[in-house]
């Protein structure tokens, strides 16, 4: 997860000043528009990480938090 350190306006929204980049695309995004997971690996370490609405539906680009495929029988 990037902080935004500079003054710079969401990529998504355009209307609001961006906090966070998105780790997928590297948008900028705003407070409305930023969408947080939680990438676990093994027991203890968690890896934050914040996602533009269309990057957190991904499965691609958020494994942890992307819709599955409705079809997933293996
Ligand atoms: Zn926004
Ligand atoms: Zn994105």
């Amino acid at each position: 997860m990037r902080i935004v350190e500079t003054k710079m306006r969401c990529g998504i929204c355009k209307k609001d000043g961006a906090v966070v980049y998105c780790d997928g695309c590297g948008a900028p995004l705003c407070r409305n528009c930023r969408k947080f997971d939680l990438w676990g690996y093994g027991c203890g370490h968690v890896d934050p990480k914040a996602f533009c609405p269309a990057c957190a539906d991904d499965i691609q680009i958020n494994p942890w938090g992307g819709k599955r495929p409705a079809a997933e029988n293996d």
